[in-house]
């Protein structure tokens, strides 16, 4: 059994990000870029129509408020592109997104046609009022945004909704980031039942399954759900051997001092190494890290969660979360969950041997936090964890902590799909 500070250093150390590779652009969204995106057009492409109306030569037109008499020559809509050239007293009707024709060089409104709608088309002619015929008027240069061969967004820059959109802009069909970190899910025991069964006497519902799901999803990182296996070495080994094929695999229950506690020697059989079983901390005493290590290709991180709900999550949030953080190649300061300092609101009683983590609500403002814990049965209690804002952490010391004592809270996390 090792100290809990100790455990969480291991899991620092065995963990290295997972190399970047091409991904596909929107699989890259809340991802960092591992190398930049370059333009492969200019922007705007060419000079584009910016309202609806006529376009027009603006030379020799006189400023103010004047009436001009054009014929128009064609009818360009988005998409629309001609290669006439308009000459003086034409114009062409033009809609918003469509390439300037040769020969002109700004847009005049459609509203500004003195003799409404009629006419407006090819072979008509139309009055245009208010001519402020000003050279680029409504008009978006070729290149305004960006140049073809420009770096539109640098490595290391996260990918929200406008920077997929440049890059798609940019013809990215792809690019270089760390992908999305693959997390394998079994849950063992012959006790486990799925979660849409009635469970008979003796059989308790998968609540693990879609709850370290969750917990993964919320990370931003992709859930392989292997579903259930019974506890029969057979069974547990085909599974495992699967769930190695991810860049984590996070096991639930099996993992204690029982009989049926096949798990580590099992791993152990497919040759993933033991980094530590058994770490002083409450709920979560059971908790089993190792690796599998391969020569050529990234290693497949290995955790034997406790069975028990509550004690399972506790342990994902202290160990599989920087596992996570860590593949996903995200900056330390995200590796772990926010911590604050809080008063407690009435008496949380520690563990003689290890430090424990017991759920509570947080009041007021940051600097004068109060931490009120939670009713809460123990290792097996999910209702108490629902309700929780976050973790009073007690160090070891068995003594009872008094309402008005300051303790450290680490804070629950419920959206952290996000980029750091
Ligand atoms: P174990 O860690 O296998 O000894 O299991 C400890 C307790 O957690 C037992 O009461 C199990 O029935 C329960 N348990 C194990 N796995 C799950 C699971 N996936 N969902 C809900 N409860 C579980
Ligand atoms: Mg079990």
């Amino acid at each position: 059994m090792i100290d809990l500070a100790e455990a969480v250093a291991l899991v620092e150390r065995t963990c290295l990000p997972l190399p970047p590779r091409l991904v596909r652009l929107l699989d890259a969204c809340g991802r960092r870029l591992a190398a930049p995106v370059f333009a492969d057009v200019d922007s705007p492409p060419w000079d584009r129509a910016m309202m609806d109306g006529f376009a027009v030569r603006s030379a020799g037109y006189p400023p103010g408020d004047s009436i001009a008499e054009f014929d128009v020559a064609v009818d360009l809509a988005a998409g629309d592109v001609t290669t006439l050239e308009i000459a003086a007293g034409a114009c062409a009707r033009i809609m918003t997104g469509a390439p300037l024709p040769p020969g002109t060089d700004s847009v005049v409104p459609v509203e500004a046609a003195v003799d409404g709608t009629a006419g407006m088309h090819a072979g008509g002619r139309v009055r245009l009022r208010d001519g402020r015929f000003r050279a680029g008027q409504h008009v978006a240069r070729q290149g305004a945004a960006f140049r073809r061969g420009q770096e539109l967004l640098a490595a290391g820059m996260p990918l929200g909704a406008a920077e997929v959109g440049l890059a798609a802009e940019a013809g990215a069909t792809h690019v270089m980031a760390v992908p999305r970190v693959r997390v394998a899910l079994l849950s063992t025991g012959s006790e486990l039942v799925s979660v849409d069964a009635v469970p008979a006497f003796g059989q308790t519902r998968n609540s693990n399954g879609p709850m370290l799901a969750a917990a993964v999803r919320l990370l931003g990182a992709e859930a392989i759900v292997l579903g259930i296996a019974a506890d029969r070495p057979e069974a547990i080994r085909a599974m495992v051997a699967q769930g190695l094929a991810a860049d984590v695999l996070v096991l639930s229950g099996g993992v204690s001092a029982g009989d049926l506690d096949l798990v580590p020697s099992i791993f152990a059989r497919c040759g993933v190494e033991q980094v530590f079983h058994k770490v002083r901390l409450k709920p979560g005493k059971p908790v089993w890290f190792g690796v599998l290590r391969r020569p050529e290709s990234p290693a497949t991180i290995v955790f034997g969660l406790p069975g028990n709900p509550a004690s399972s999550l506790v342990c994902f949030e202290l160990f599989v979360r920087p596992a996570i953080a860590i593949l996903a190649g995200r900056t330390r300061d995200a590796w772990h969950l926010p911590r604050c300092r809080a008063r407690l609101s009435g008496a949380a009683k520690a563990a003689a041997d290890r430090p424990v983590y017991l759920p509570c609500r947080l009041r007021g403002p940051a600097g004068g936090r109060e931490a009120e814990p939670l009713p809460w049965s123990g290792s097996s209690d999910l209702l108490g964890l629902a309700g929780a804002d976050g973790l009073i952490a007690l160090p070891a010391g068995g003594r009872v902590h008094e309402a008005g004592e300051e303790v450290d809270v680490v804070l629950r996390d419920t959206a952290t799909a996000v980029i750091g």
